[in-house]
């Protein structure tokens, strides 16, 4: 895949161009005023690939909220403390329900369809936490960041965590309820106060390529996790990443891919490069709507889909 590439640069300058001119940018999340606040004008998107150097353009070393993106790093560290056990705590399905959906959860007994819902991601973190504190299990995620980027200035947004604390009445819900039955293991709070602060992580896109790097499985690239982990975490970024936008995003883009509510994305092209892209504005899916676009751009211009060119 990675032979005759056209040069990054000019591709991903047209591309920002392209979405600095668009008039139709989504909705910004507004349920928090750190994230309603944000300049919806605002797009950057960085291409890293492994021993060579960060390609860019457009806003991308503005930091953003990296919001549920963080979920894929916190399920890596998940997987590397429990291995396979997680699975007997959370499915690996698509949910075709909204990120904070209440409803599968109940039809499925507190038993979350994947880790990258609200309440997936709620038991993921848990099983994380449990045995340490919220300090260092919040330590532990940061550290990972920072060594799979290669930047130590990375980190978490204490503003934006406690507005997420003081308005997340329905991650409570759902904490609650998977603590009724038996899938939480730590009170709550603690589970959630350190859920809310790896949601408040920050990090320009520039910085996010970099740490998606783990995800690429190619010489030159940070091995934190394994070969077998790379493949699986991946599997789930492409089934799961976009929650019920999920489909359409494999449909429009063809890469594994996580997104979050600040208006990230984080895109792996398997064995060749990891993706980040930015701008706040959101879809009805609450994924980024330029973002989108763009990295349908991107995947269509470079051939870079996993189900082959365009
Ligand atoms: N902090 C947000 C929440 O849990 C994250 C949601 C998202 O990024 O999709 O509600």
């Amino acid at each position: 895949m990675a032979e005759a590439l056209p040069p990054l640069q000019p591709v991903l300058d047209e591309i920002t161009e392209i979405a600095r001119a668009s008039d139709d940018r989504g909705k910004v999340a507004d349920y928090i005023p750190e994230l309603a606040d944000v300049d919806l004008n605002q797009f950057g998107i960085a291409i890293a690939r492994p021993g060579l150097p960060t390609v860019m353009a457009g806003d991308a070393q503005v930091p953003f909220s990296i919001q549920s993106v963080s979920k894929v790093f916190m399920l890596a560290l998940a997987l590397g403390k429990l291995g396979d056990r997680l699975w007997s705590r959370v499915g690996r399905e698509p949910s075709g329900h909204s990120f904070d959906s209440m409803l599968l959860l109940e039809l499925e007994k507190g038993y979350p369809r994947n880790p990258f819902i609200n309440a997936g991601a709620i038991v993921t973190t848990d099983a994380v936490l449990q045995g340490s504190s919220p300090r260092e299990t919040l330590g532990a995620l940061l550290r990972f960041i920072r060594a799979a980027a290669g930047d130590e200035a990375i980190h978490i947004n204490d503003r934006v965590a406690r507005s997420e604390i003081a308005t997340g009445h329905r991650n409570f819900a759902l904490a609650h309820y998977l603590l009724s039955h038996g899938n939480l293991k730590n009170p709550p709070e603690l589970s959630l106060g350190t859920y809310f602060h790896q949601c408040a992580v920050e990090m320009t896109c520039a910085q996010l390529a970099n740490a998606g790097l783990f995800l690429v499985g190619a010489p030159g690239a940070p091995r934190l996790v394994s070969r077998a982990r790379i493949r699986r975490i991946n599997a789930l970024m492409m089934t799961c990443g976009h929650y019920d936008g999920s489909g359409d995003y494999a449909f429009r883009v063809g890469l594994p891919g996580k997104s979050g509510v600040g208006g990230g994305i984080l895109s792996i092209v398997p064995g060749v490069a990891a993706i980040a892209v930015w701008s706040p504005g959101l879809n009805h899916y609450g994924n980024s709507k330029l973002g989108t676009e763009a990295m349908e751009r991107l995947t269509t211009r470079i051939g870079w889909s996993v189900f082959g060119p365009a």
